[in-house]
This record gives structure tokens, C-alpha cells and sequence, in this order.
């Protein structure tokens, strides 16, 4: 059931509790919890993808946002990430598990493989990846440059309990791995699924970046989940990766997948139990304005 209240930019505003932890995926996610408020959340940058659904998992306060839009109508390019992230901070979200679809680069990973990534490689193109670009916001603040280190670009403390937490529900992941983002919409051809075979890397996708790295910029614990839903270009000798195949695989696995990520949300630090060094990545600088 999902009980509706609008809300504009706030910390979660009248009558609505706020989230501790916040999970980027669509509505299999969420849509069977019994008790469900849809908020809708306004930003300096605009809408974010859809409206926020908040609801109780295990003890926790979680918000739910469907990256792609409920009907999955953004494609990854057209996603507005900064305002995604500033939503899910403005109703008081400090981390993130971010499940996402991924093609497998290795004949290891094949359909229905867990990966929690630890490294990152952006391939975009034509994305904005900062709240640190010198231009002003609605309110007339100005941003300042800052930079901050994305050497290790998830949280250590959310991957541990991501694993963990796959572990105990008989699904053992692959711990670690280099996830490659790519531009899209289309999948890679294979002369660069082999090129980015050769470099090494894991798996494919196209949402990982510049979620990753906002994240950081606003303080947010940030753990990225990926599925393997098929073989990309490089890795199998068939016709290469449809659509199809890729919703079709992620559909078998969504409830599985929704019982670590729940497993997860339990194990997750307590907000103000914080160790990681996600909690203070702008190291005392001053970004020029107020993080929500
Ligand atoms: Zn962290």
C-alpha cells in the first residue's frame, strides 16, 4: 500500500519520517511492503527520476527511488543523478546500495552471477559528474572546486555487509572487481567488449558512474550491487546482448536479489555508526554550499 505526501526539498517536511539508507531500484523492490509513502522530492537540479517511497525494512527507515523512472522511461544517459542523490540526502539518506543490471566480461560470469564491485572505470561521455562545477544554483550560491579522492569508489563497511549478507542467502558473489560504465543506450560492440576485457575488468554497465562518484561528493555511503543478467559482446559468441535477455534475467533474480539487498539494509551501521572515510570525503572543505 503506498500512502502519497508532497513533499518540497526537506528533510522529509510534515508528518513524513525520514531514511537513513536509500536503494536505487525499481518498484520490486519495494512494492509488496505493507506500509509505503510516496514523497515527491524536489532539487537545486530539478526532479529526480521519480517520486521517493519510504518504508521500514528490518527495523530501518529506507527510501526506494526507481533510477530509470517507475515504467522505466529514462534511459541511463538521461538520468538526472545529481538530483537523485540530493533527494535521497534531503530526506536525511546517508547510504547507499545500489543494485544495477551488468554484463558479464568473463565466461565466469554469466547470467544470475552476484558481483560486489571495488573499482570503477568511467567510459561516459556526456553526463554531468559534479555538484563541484562552478555554476550557480536557483538559490545563487556558487559552488566551489573541490576534489575529492575516488581512488576506492565504494564503501567498505556497505561491501562487507553486501557480501555478507549474499552469503547468507546462499549466494555467493563474486567479491571485488573493476565495473566499466559505458555511455549507451546501445551495448558495446565487440571490439570494445574485448578491449575492455583485455584491460581486465569485470562487468559492463551504464548507470554506475557518476552515481558513484556524487555520492561521494555529498558524504554518502555509496555500495554498488551488480547483476549479471548476460554474457556481453566480447564474452559469447552468439548474436550479442538483447534487451530482452537483460530483463527477462533480471526479473528470474529480482527476488532473490530483494533479500540480500533486505538482509543488507539490517546489517548496514547504524547512521550515526558511521567509521568509513565516505563520512568525510570533502575533508573539511567547503563545497560552497549546504549539503541537504
Ligand atoms: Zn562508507
Amino acid at each position: 500500500m503506498v500512502n502519497k505526501a508532497n513533499v518540497a526539498n526537506t528533510g522529509g517536511g510534515a508528518n513524513v519520517e525520514g531514511a537513513g539508507i536509500g536503494v536505487i531500484g525499481g518498484s520490486g523492490f519495494y512494492s509488496f511492503l505493507d506500509d509505503v509513502t510516496e514523497i515527491q522530492v524536489d532539487t537545486p537540479y530539478g526532479p529526480p527520476s521519480d517520486s521517493l517511497f519510504l518504508g521500514e525494512v528490518a527495523g530501518r527507515r529506507v527510501a526506494f527511488l526507481p533510477r530509470h523512472g517507475r515504467g522505466h522511461h529514462l534511459p541511463p544517459h538521461r538520468i538526472n543523478y545529481r538530483a537523485n542523490l540530493w533527494a535521497l540526502r534531503s530526506v536525511g539518506v546517508r547510504q547507499v546500495l545500489a543494485p544495477c543490471a551488468v554484463g558479464g566480461l568473463r565466461p565466469e560470469y554469466g547470467p544470475g552471477t552476484l558481483l560486489v564491485p571495488d573499482q570503477l572505470v568511467d567510459r561516459t561521455k556526456s553526463r554531468v559528474n559534479t555538484y563541484f562545477d562552478g555554476l550557480p544554483l536557483p538559490d545563487g550560491t556558487v559552488p566551489n572546486v573541490v576534489h575529492v579522492s575516488l581512488a576506492d569508489p565504494y564503501c567498505p563497511a556497505g561491501r562487507a555487509v553486501a557480501l555478507k549478507a549474499a552469503r547468507g542467502r546462499d549466494w555467493e558473489p563474486v567479491d571485488g572487481g573493476t565495473l566499466v560504465v559505458i555511455e549507451g543506450p546501445r551495448f558495446s560492440t565487440r571490439a570494445e567488449s574485448l578491449w575492455h576485457q583485455a584491460q581486465g575488468w569485470s562487468v559492463v554497465g551504464m548507470t554506475g558512474h557518476p552515481e558513484a562518484a556524487l555520492a561521494r561528493e555529498l558524504e554518502l555511503c555509496y555500495t554498488s550491487l551488480t547483476l549479471v543478467t548476460d554474457l556481453d559482446a566480447g564474452a559469447e559468441t552468439g548474436e550479442g546482448v538483447s534487451h530482452d535477455e537483460v530483463l527477462r534475467v533480471f526479473a528470474a533474480n529480482v527476488d532473490r536479489l530483494r533479500g540480500v539487498l533486505f538482509d543488507a539494509v539490517a546489517g548496514l551501521p547504524g547512521e550515526d555508526e558511521r567509521g568509513c572515510l565516505c563520512v568525510s570525503a570533502l575533508g573539511g572543505m567547503d563545497p560552497g554550499f549546504a549539503l541537504p
